[in-house]
């Protein structure tokens, strides 16, 4: 296994199938410098078989995972079972199950020294220390290969743990046991061992914990349960919002980097049983009296025929099971979000206290949230100006994420489907949580102390429309953060005629706009004329670079290089988005080169293409024509030679704004006949060129810089406040007085889902209910 990594090792969940199954004990579980274990290959013992490959979960996730739907069930234990569960006691009941027939039962105890790790047993005490979520990766070790010896001695095995530990020990098994049973966890994600003992160790320096129960249920379960740690001196109780070690858990500070990318946070899951807290059981009718019995309530998946049968024969011993349908939480769908100084506090741990690393980085000065267009349909530039800021603000020692805020496009009729797009968007952008209304947008001033909007057209009115206003304006930001646009665009030529929309009887969409951009504390344009109109309004705006510029043309091509798929060199790239202009591209390609073929050709297109691959015909092509303003960009890093050509007069400000910075504006045409060839054919001096963009990028950087820096002083914090209480004012008027339309809207929208024919109609309908919803939500937060 010479130099190579058995997975991707942020994929790596340590599940140990490698280390149980390496014939020759070649792999290690070592300790990195966050306290995770990984696997960690002797070179000198390895024979290369290949098998930890073979077996390990991550290269394999669809081999792991049942495929028959799930029923779904909630359920609770007898009252004397829940007392000592975390939930509703799925667990306990499957396991007296197991232990009834003679069996083993593999789950996670405190070891003496507070160490979370799985053990094998048959015992009935150490069975009943294993109830209680430890909030905590737990190791564990050799038990896959304990438990294939009991296996094939015919003994029964209750395994429960994490889905990639179920995964790792089916990998490791390779084989169907009847007699095996599995119970995967609704995964929220693991902390660090490290970190955990660290914070025990500093919170009770004098005393030795024996025991942390991370959900007291004493008429409190819930949202508020009470951890409660027992030492040889004490028993303490904290509400879960004065623990921190919790709060860095649920905040997601603290977890192994596999678990922000966590491939098993998905509907199909590992174990023949999955269990979880049945969170939102109040909102479903039959559950409700059992919810509010504050002794707990399990979700309970049943994931196959297996597990289908176990549970007949179960389902009375307890108390109540009510089933349901479309049950669903959050990792069920997707990973959790990496908290955006994670990485921050683990080094932060290096140096200091749990407590005070927690108290720097949970909402530190350097976690930045971006706003663009990155979730908007397969849109080449939105995608490359949105990685672009986020990778900018990294390099200049900032924790960036971008909002993951999609709104809604994907349903719309033009919408083109490119799961390409999704692959790079996962892989290079760092997203939040996902946002989808106001209260959810207002909640991320609890992590973030800057908000950025920009860059493209984030201000275009006809695109954010004024359903999006208080986003795209971060108006959801709080008066004390740093709201700065970089290298926002209005979009157009003629801002005041777009803006020149009535919203209520006393204010148009413009007055509007001019309270809103009052409440930036630095602005930043991406278009001359854009600048222009601030200033117009008595506003201050630079004009700085789009951020494609920001990073250097050496890093776009390490990109596209870590793009293996096969690729062919084409002599002429056109990439029209607006027409159909491949005949009139050809002809000007055959002025431009002698002896040109068509397969000397290729468009450029954002239905079946990777964005890597875009970048690549880009940069490998001898001439580029394009109407996009990002394909300009592109061209222009790239140093190639090109035209643009957009008969579209109402949006040329940005190609012109930029063109004229670098010089270069004869390279733009509103149609195909007027191109002039005599300068077509004249190479672009791109020595100065280049010049330019250096000085303009360090220009735009060091904007950048100072506005990321800048001190909102009190007197701004009250300005914004008065700025924010007229907004509300005007938003207000708005929707008193469309409430009733809004209302008529919903009703609409409901009625149209519930006729639906087509599956595919009833889920486009369906998501327009959803948006609306959530709409109409938002204008009731508004009054
Ligand atoms: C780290 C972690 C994150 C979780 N995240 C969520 C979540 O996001 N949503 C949700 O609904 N439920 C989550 N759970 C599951 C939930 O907290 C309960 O464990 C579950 O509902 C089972 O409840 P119970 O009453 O049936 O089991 P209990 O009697 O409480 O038994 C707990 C079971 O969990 C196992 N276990 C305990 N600690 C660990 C550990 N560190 N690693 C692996 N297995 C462990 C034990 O072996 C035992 O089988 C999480 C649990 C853990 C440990
Ligand atoms: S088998 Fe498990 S521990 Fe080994 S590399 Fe794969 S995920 Fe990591
Ligand atoms: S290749 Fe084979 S011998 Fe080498 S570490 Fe992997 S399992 Fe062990
Ligand atoms: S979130 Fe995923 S990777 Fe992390 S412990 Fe849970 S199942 Fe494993």
């Amino acid at each position: 296994m010479q130099n190579n990594f058995i997975c991707d090792r942020n994929l790596c969940t340590g599940c140990t199938a490698c280390f149980n199954k390496c014939p020759v004990s070649a792999i290690k579980m070592e300790e990195n410098d966050e306290g995770f274990l990984y696997p960690v290959i002797d070179e000198n013992l390895c024979i290369n078989c290949g098998l930890c490959k073979k077996v390990c979960p991550v290269n394999n996730v669809n081999a792991c995972v049942n495929t028959e739907e799930s029923l779904q069930y909630i359920a609770a234990a007898p009252d004397n079972v829940r007392k000592i569960s975390s939930s509703g006691g799925m667990f306990n009941i499957v396991a007296t199950y197991v232990l009834n027939s003679g069996g083993y039962v593999c789950g996670v105890v405190y070891d003496d020294n507070m160490n979370a790790v799985h053990i094998l047993t048959n015992n009935k005490q150490d069975v009943l220390r294993m109830s209680g979520s430890k909030y905590v990766q737990s190791y564990t070790g050799n038990c896959f290969q304990q438990i294939k010896e009991k296996l094939d001695n015919n003994i029964k095995v209750l395994f429960t743990g994490c889905p990639c530990q179920v995964a790792g020990l089916k990998q490791y098994l390779n084989k169907e046991y009847e007699n095996l049973i599995t119970m995967d966890l609704i995964c929220h994600g693991t902390p660090s061992p490290e970190l955990f003992i660290k914070f025990l160790k500093e919170e009770y320096p004098n005393e030795k914990v024996l025991d942390v129960n991370f959900r007291y249920k004493k008429d409190n379960w819930g949202t508020e349960y009470n951890i409660v740690t027992k030492t040889d001196s004490g028993i303490y109780s904290n509400k879960i919002n004065d623990h921190i070690y919790t709060k860095a858990f649920a905040h997601n500070m603290c977890l192994r980097i596999s678990c922000t990318e966590c491939q098993f946070a998905q509907k199909q899951r590992t174990g023949d049983f999955t269990i979880g807290d049945a969170w939102g059981a109040n909102k479903i009718f039959k559950a409700k009296k059992l919810y509010k019995d504050k002794k707990g309530a399990s979700i309970l998946l049943v994931n196959n025929s297996k597990a289908k049968n176990i549970f007949d024969e179960l389902k009375k011993e307890f108390k109540q099971v009510i089933p349901v349908k479309n049950y669903s939480q959050p990792n069920m769908q997707y990973p959790s979000t990496k908290h955006p100084s994670r990485d921050d506090f683990f080094e932060k741990n290096k140096t200091m206290t749990f407590k005070k690393a927690f108290e720097e980085t949970f909402c530190s000065k350097k976690n930045v949230a971006i706003l663009n267009h990155c979730w908007e349909n397969c849109n080449f530039g939105a995608v490359l100006t949105g990685y672009a800021l986020n990778k900018v603000c990294k390099l200049l020692g900032y924790n960036a994420q971008t909002i993951n805020y999609n709104f809604g496009n994907e349903m719309s009729e033009n919408y083109i489907q490119n799961s390409l797009f999704d692959d790079f968007k996962r892989k290079y952008i760092d997203f939040t949580m996902p946002v989808r209304n106001y209260v959810e947008f207002e909640y991320l001033n609890n992590y973030f102390d800057n908000f950025i909007v920009g860059s493209d057209q984030v201000w275009r009115y006809q695109i954010i429309t004024k359903d999006n206003l208080e986003y795209f304006f971060l108006n959801f930001a709080k008066p004390e953060k740093n709201i700065i646009s970089c290298a926002a665009s209005f979009g157009i030529y003629d801002i005041d005629s777009e803006l020149n929309v009535k919203y209520t009887k006393n204010a148009t969409i413009k007055d509007l706009y001019i309270k809103y951009l009052k409440n930036f504390d630095s602005i930043s344009i991406r278009e001359e004329n854009g600048v222009e109109y601030c200033k117009k309004l008595g506003l201050n705006a630079s004009l700085i670079l789009d951020p494609v510029f920001l990073i250097t043309k050496k890093d776009w091509e390490k990109l596209t290089d870590e793009d293996k798929s096969p690729k062919e060199f084409h002599k002429v790239a056109h990439y029209i988005i607006n027409s159909n202009q491949t005949e009139s591209t050809v002809n000007l390609a055959k002025q431009i080169i002698t002896d040109i073929q068509i397969d000397d050709f290729i468009k450029l297109n954002s239905k079946d293409m990777s964005i890597q691959n875009w970048l690549w015909q880009l940069n490998n092509c001898e001439f580029f024509v394009t109407d996009s303003f990002h394909g300009c960009c592109f061209a222009i890093i790239f140093n190639k030679q090109f035209v643009c050509v957009n008969s579209n007069t109402k949006i040329l400000a940005r190609m012109e704004s930029l063109f004229k910075m670098l010089g270069i504006e004869n390279r733009l045409y509103k149609n195909f006949d007027e191109i002039d060839y005599e300068i077509i054919k004249q190479k672009i001096n791109y020595e100065k060129v280049n010049k330019k963009i250096e000085e303009y990028s360090l220009f735009s950087k060091e904007w950048l810089v100072n506005a990321l820096n800048k001190n909102i002083t009190d007197d701004v914090i009250k300005s914004k406040i008065k700025i924010k209480n007229e907004i509300r004012n005007i938003n207000k008027e708005y929707a008193k007085k469309h409430r009733f339309k809004y209302f008529i809207k919903y009703l609409s929208y409901t009625s149209k889902y519930l006729l639906s024919v087509s599956k595919k109609q009833k889920q486009h309908n369906k998501f327009k209910k959803d948006l609306f919803k959530l709409r109409h939500k938002h204008l009731k937060y508004i009054q």
